[in-house]
């Protein structure tokens, strides 16, 4: 099983929408691992770079967060906080 899916399913009514998702953008290396093992389409890049010289991450649909964690998980940099609203 592919751990990384291109594919964004639609977000689930009744789940989605709940979630408060953070980015500490300043600190993202933007690796991309929270944008490929989100399963839902919320993450995006920044056309402009942040302090380190990437671009970063940062949430362009909470709303289609279901909170499944994974992108709290994975990233390596611990820039990613998900708390339910
Ligand atoms: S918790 Fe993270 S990976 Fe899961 S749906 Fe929300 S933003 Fe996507
Ligand atoms: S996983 Fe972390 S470091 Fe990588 S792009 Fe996402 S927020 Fe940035």
């Amino acid at each position: 099983m592919a751990l990384f899916k291109t594919e964004k399913k639609p977000p689930r009514a009744g789940i989605a929408g709940k979630w408060d998702v953070v980015i500490g953008e300043d600190m993202c290396k933007a690796c991309g691992f929270c944008l490929n093992v989100c399963p839902v389409p919320v993450f995006e890049y920044r056309t402009v770079p942040n302090k380190l010289g990437w671009f970063p991450m940062y949430v362009k649909h909470e709303e289609h967060c279901i909170g499944c964690m994974l992108c709290y998980q994975i990233c390596p940099d611990f820039c990613i906080d998900v708390a339910a609203k």
